[in-house]
């Protein structure tokens, strides 16, 4: 049984039993009955030697696999350990076609795309202006759908990422995030939150702070928009600089979100990314 991080890294990093996993995923993915014989687990994961075969399932039989009546199944912990593998997440050699997604770069009006960088999806423009910063998701989540889909799925996976990230929760390791507004180098409030637990520097903006927020959600709701799976580059609330600064000590910021609708809602919020008040109008413009 593993009790460290380098003891799991040390269990899972032999082929023999990156396929015993895979082929226990495939089981659980596409048979009713999740678990394998011995045999069966062993043709799967294509080990011809028995005695080699028996002494790397041993070693993972406690903590990723489970053994019940000579059968043998994913853990819990094993199923969430190696799903992402499934996405694409920890494949070096996944190079997604460049897929391109709704809006333009607010930099340069240049249409923009989704492709891996550092290994990680990113939103570019044609020049080169990245407009997503960290990661916005596995290769799974563009391959094989066509680009619309890929485009409300990075939506959707973004503005929840943001929620959590904002509501203290990172979304990269569910640790404890705690974030604050602070001044942008390219002007605005960025709302900041790094992570305690693994460094994640979480960041969003003032809409960001809000997307999720039940009167945001159906103010567009009421005008027969899923604000949530709208890609956040393509709404105007969200863009860094939206807000208007109304006190500086305490910091008070004012957002007004859906501006393009006919009517609006005008959010204020504090330094802690709280919403201290919400009153929804319409628009006078
Ligand atoms: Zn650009
Ligand atoms: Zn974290």
């Amino acid at each position: 049984m593993s009790s460290s991080p380098a003891d799991l890294f040390h269990l899972i990093g032999q082929p023999a039993r990156t396929a015993i996993l895979q082929a226990l995923l495939e089981q659980r993915r596409d048979a009713e009955d999740p678990t394998l014989s011995f045999t069966d687990l062993r043709r799967a994961a294509g080990i011809s030697d028995n005695g080699r075969f028996n002494y790397h399932l041993g070693e993972l039989v406690g903590l990723l696999v489970v053994r019940t009546d000579d059968r043998y199944r994913l853990s819990g912990f094993g199923f969430h350990l190696i799903a992402p593998l499934a996405g694409g997440a920890y494949d070096l050699d996944a190079d997604p076609a460049p897929l391109s997604v709704p809006g333009e770069c607010h930099d340069c009006g240049a249409a923009l795309t989704v492709r891996p960088d550092e290994g990680v999806l990113q939103v570019v423009c044609d020049d080169g202006h990245v407009i997503n910063h960290g990661l916005i998701g596995y290769p799974g989540v563009v391959n094989d759908r066509d680009p619309d889909d890929a485009a409300t799925a990075l939506a959707l996976l973004s503005t929840t990422m943001t929620e959590l990230g904002v509501e203290g929760v990172c979304p990269l390791c569910h640790g404890h995030t705690d974030g604050e507004f602070v001044t942008d180098p390219d002007g605005g409030y960025a709302y900041l939150a790094p992570c305690a637990d693994c460094g994640n520097q979480f960041a969003t903006t003032a809409g960001g702070c809000v997307a999720s927020h039940p009167a945001v959600v159906s103010l567009f709701d009421d005008h027969g928009v899923d604000v949530r799976r709208r890609a956040p580059w393509t709404l105007p609330f969200r863009q860094l600089g939206a807000e208007t600064v109304i006190a500086e000590d305490p910091l008070q910021l004012e957002l007004r979100v859906g501006i393009n609708l006919d009517e609006s809602l005008t959010v204020t919020l504090a330094r802690d990314g709280s919403v201290t008040s919400l009153d929804r109008s319409a628009a006078n413009n």
